[in-house]
């Protein structure tokens, strides 16, 4: 169906005519560095996820490092977490000198499993570091209770978890609230909100908003906005060693539309979800990702669990021969020679199912302007890919 390339991709930014007239009003502003459009995108974010303070940065990699840091994580120090995850947030817990310990994820899904967490605390545990794999709202009541009664901090990374939401002491809420000490988001083109680059830090804790604030910009005391528009001249300090973490009023300026256009898009994904849900449950062995009843996920991935019998790469590889694009399920640290060396982590029991849900996941297409026939063509290859490479004599079949 497709020697010539990709016809229907994994994934989409969706992007047009109000993030170009956003950009072309910052360029013609003069100012394109962090200023007013920076300020507002903080303010309209913290209003959609409900949270006291929001602030912006360059991406979620360094949110999370100046989260762990402003909890206090520092060397030496344990932060528990999952080595299912993007790399990036392991290596946040490594840039703060600090160790990561593994836990295994659930039975069922891809996140943190939180019945393990307790086990894994020492006395050097400085913090959890949580994430909302794919989208997915993990067990944050659990996993915030066990927080308060050992008194160490939880910090979410909700790279992906833009819009997702979770019921909270009876009503539903957005992620990013935060539900724990601080939320990370990404703004990355994989996310469904995307500035090109950039992060997100929400907290409603006052002072670790202003050191968050701080840190990004060189920790410096004084920023260039209020040198600028100052009538005296004022010379800045830097009390504390800082970053530069910052995002651009010209990722601002797009953000701001793209949170606009948020909650449509959540609602697309969704009922593009429920019809795979529906597809999918006529293929024997396929197992659908599902949101708990505490849990809407926004989708920003649809990841499908292959039965034991069936090879993940021929699958995709088969997908892939007709212009299905799809990317193998979430990674594992670990496994990475960046962790090969002694010390730069320390795994808390077993992480079978985590390596069970790298090599057995296969992420499916879904993105906004996806139709309902090309979806349905993905369920139809899948189902036949499924079968073709079940028997040997039906692979034959279908190559020819
Ligand atoms: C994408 C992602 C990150 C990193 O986000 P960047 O904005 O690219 O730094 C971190 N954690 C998770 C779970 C992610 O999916």
């Amino acid at each position: 169906m497709s020697a010539t390339g990709t016809q229907i991709p994994v994934a989409r930014p969706l992007l047009g005519e109000w993030e170009i007239e956003a950009v072309r009003r910052v360029v013609q502003s003069g100012w394109i560095t962090q200023g007013p459009e920076v300020a507002a995108f903080e303010a309209e974010f913290a209003a959609f996820v409900g949270a006291g303070h929001a602030c912006a940065v360059s991406n979620c990699t360094t949110g999370l490092h100046l989260a762990l840091k402003v909890v206090g994580v520092g060397p030496g120090d344990e932060v528990i977490t999952v080595s299912h995850s993007f790399i990036a947030t392991a290596n946040a817990i490594r840039y703060c000198g600090a160790v990561p310990v593994f836990v295994d994820i659930e039975p069922e899904g891809f996140n943190i499993d939180p019945g393990l967490v307790a086990a894994a605390i020492t006395p050097k545990t400085k913090a959890i570091l949580c994430v909302h794999q794919l989208g997915m709202p993990c067990d944050l009541a659990r996993i915030v209770a066990l927080g308060r009664d050992h008194g160490i901090p939880v910090v979410e990374d909700a790279a992906c978890a833009s819009g997702s939401e979770i019921l909270w002491d009876g009503r539903w809420e957005r992620i990013g609230k935060p539900h724990a000490d601080i939320a990370c988001f990404s703004f990355h083109p994989r996310k469904l909100l995307t500035t090109g680059d950039g992060g997100m830090l929400t907290t409603n804790v006052a002072e670790f908003d202003a050191k968050l604030r701080l840190w990004r910009q060189h920790g410096m005391g004084v920023s260039d906005v209020v040198r600028h528009g100052s009538p005296r001249v004022i010379f800045e300090s830097y009390p504390e060693l800082g970053y530069n973490y910052r995002m651009t009023d010209l990722q601002a300026a797009i953000g701001r539309v793209q949170l606009a256009r948020l909650p449509g898009l959540i609602s697309e994904r969704r009922r593009l979800a429920d019809l795979y849900r529906d597809g999918l449950s006529q293929i024997d062995g396929v197992t659908a990702p599902a949101e708990k009843p505490w849990t809407r996920s926004n989708w920003q991935s649809y990841c499908i669990t292959l039965p034991e019998r069936l090879d993940q790469a021929s699958i995709m590889q088969t997908l892939l021969d007709r212009g299905i694009s799809t990317r193998r399920g979430v990674m594992n640290a670990h496994r990475e020679a960046a962790y090969g060396e002694q010390g730069s982590h320390r795994v808390s029991g077993d992480l079978s199912r985590s390596i069970a849900a790298q090599e057995k996941s296969i992420i499916l297409p879904l993105f906004a302007q996806m139709t309902e026939a090309q979806l349905a063509f993905v369920v139809e290859s899948l189902q036949q890919a499924c079968s073709a490479s079940s028997t040997p004599a039906s692979r034959l079949l279908s190559a020819s």
